[in-house]
């Protein structure tokens, strides 16, 4: 066996300093050398805020103090995202991070509340949701410090500055022996047998490899302009094509969950942080130009704008193979669905993952391609069910994209996801699943859409039991959260960020 010698990474935006970060960590003491090309000049994306909990793994397998990332970071917590006008105009509803309830014997909680609802309970779903009372309360307590408490099952991520991420882990990496090299590839020469051989920059010099990371981004050096990977296009499923996006100062405490609103053509975000807020508009084209887009995203976002707006186009779908001969492509490079549940970040944490999983040596061997792609594949389909989801079981009708997702036909795996789910509130699970039952249940429910009926093992306990549950659990979880800090006073006791310079 003969190990790659050198991996390069093409990028340094997000995607590619994750990757780095990660290479570094196992191969600080060899045998593979990393390293890393970037233009300055060309720059990065610098959206790519809104986290979900897989996240902190990655801190936590790097080794990360998750403390002091959050203060480099300017970091918020995140316990979920709250929907607001996605059934119908005036209507709000959580997702949330963790479990909500606990299970009755061997029943899922959400059975148990199912036949509780049937038998006329005035609950909500989310009100047994410890994540998602902490969010609407404005509090904050890590689950693991409240263990044997009604949050200790709740979870969360994080919101976090994107161009402060990549320069925490440029050093993480650069102290681990990630050669950096800046300059812009302007071409690139290939292997007898179709492979990337090395990058030849602007200036003349030339970067050799065995194997390539491709974080170029949209532009998709490697794996588009090079090998020519075809991309799969998912447009038909996912309107929206375009985000305008700006920088605001914090009115306010920041709350600790993504704000998504739903627009008349697409939909708004607010991500706050320590020192400021994102804000972006993401909308379709079709219906709506860059400048009807911005003066809508004006109008709306508070404080004073220290950054933007700008406009960001995008195409939505995967490549057809994210690695191909000795190139792999992870980030926006592979494939882009539109933010709505904040899957980007952690999609490139996984495709390291798998990548450092199936490791080749110089032979490249495609049978691990072949594996590495299909689970890729799957988990951008995962998400781009999950994600039209959201839109198909709209109710809104008041614009013409509203009315034409009405007429959008979900992929046959989500149609078969939502029968099953309609059914006996069952959901299919995968072997990687990314979104476990409490989302799904959470959108679903969010969004109306109700099973017929509960699973009939639920009525082995007597009703009695279930009501009694429900009757006392959420108003226990309710006076319990009350006693929290707020999201604002846990951030400046325990991890308070340094004032920030915006020269910095
Ligand atoms: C509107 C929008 C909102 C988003 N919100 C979220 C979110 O809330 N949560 C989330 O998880 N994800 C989000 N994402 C996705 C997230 O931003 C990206 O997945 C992430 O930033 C990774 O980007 P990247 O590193 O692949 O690309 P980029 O940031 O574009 O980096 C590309 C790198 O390649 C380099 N490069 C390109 N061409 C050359 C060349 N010729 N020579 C040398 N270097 C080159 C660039 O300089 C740069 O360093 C969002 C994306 C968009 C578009």
């Amino acid at each position: 066996m003969a190990h790659l010698n050198k991996i390069v990474i093409v990028g340094g935006g997000s995607a590619g300093w994750i990757c780095a970060a990660m290479l570094s960590h196992y191969f600080q003491k060899g045998p593979t050398q990393v390293e890393l090309v970037e233009s300055e000049e060309i720059g990065t994306i610098g959206v790519g805020e809104s986290t979900i909990p897989p996240f902190l793994q990655l801190i936590r397998t790097l080794g990360i103090n998750e403390q002091e990332f959050i203060q480099e970071t300017q970091a918020a917590f995140k316990l979920g995202i709250r929907f607001e006008n996605w059934l119908e105009k005036g209507d709000t509803y959580y997702h949330p991070f963790g479990q909500i309830g606990g299970p009755l014997e061997v029943n899922e909680f959400y059975q148990c509340w199912l036949r509780a609802k049937q038998n006329g309970h005035p609950s909500n779903l989310q009100d047994f949701a410890p994540a998602t009372a902490m969010a609407k309360a404005g509090k904050f307590m890590l689950p693991a410090a409240a263990q044997k408490t009604m949050i200790a099952n709740a979870n969360y991520a994080l919101h976090v500055d994107a161009r402060l991420v990549g320069l925490y882990l440029r050093k993480f990496a650069e102290a681990r022996g990630v050669k950096r090299t800046e300059g812009i590839v302007t071409d690139v020469a290939t292997r007898p047998d179709g492979g990337v051989a090395k990058v030849i920059l602007k200036d003349g010099r030339e970067v050799a490899g065995d194997f390539f990371v491709d974080c170029s981004g949209f532009r998709a050096l490697l794996i588009g302009k090079t090998l020519g990977e075809p991309f799969r296009d998912w447009g038909d499923v996912l309107l929206c094509d375009r985000a305008v996006v700006a920088q605001t100062e914090n009115v306010g405490p920041p709350h600790p969950y993504t704000l998504v609103q739903a627009q008349d053509f697409g939909w708004r975000w607010r991500i706050p942080l320590q020192h400021r807020a994102g804000n972006g508009y993401v909308f379709a084209s079709k219906y709506l130009s860059d400048d009807e887009a911005t003066a809508t995203l004006m109008s709306q976002i508070q404080g004073e704008v220290v950054l933007g707006p700008n406009i960001i186009p995008f195409k939505t779908g995967v490549r057809e193979r994210p690695w191909v001969k000795n190139v792999v492509s992870i980030g926006l490079s592979c494939g882009f669905i539109e933010p709505l549940e904040s899957t980007a970040l952690h999609l490139i944490y996984k495709g390291m993952d798998y990548f450092l999983r199936f490791l080749p040596d110089m032979d490249a061997d495609q049978t691990l391609a072949a594996e590495y792609n299909r689970r890729m594949v799957a988990d951008y389909e995962e998400i781009r069910d999950f994600i039209v989801l959201h839109y198909v079981t709209t109710r809104r009708e008041d614009t013409p994209f509203w009315r034409d997702y009405q007429k959008v036909v979900p992929p046959q795996s989500l149609k078969e996801r939502m029968d099953l789910f309609r059914a006996a509130g069952v959901l299919r699970d995968g072997v990687d699943d990314m979104f476990r039952a409490p989302s799904w249940q959470s959108v679903m429910e969010g969004m109306g859409v109700r099973p017929q009926r509960y699973q009939q093992l639920v009525d082995r306990i007597p009703l009695s039991v279930i009501m009694n549950l429900m009757d006392k659990s959420a108003p226990m979880l309710a006076d319990f959260v009350a006693t929290l800090p707020s999201h604002e006073e846990f951030l400046a006791t325990h991890c308070p960020a340094a004032p920030f310079k915006r020269s910095a």
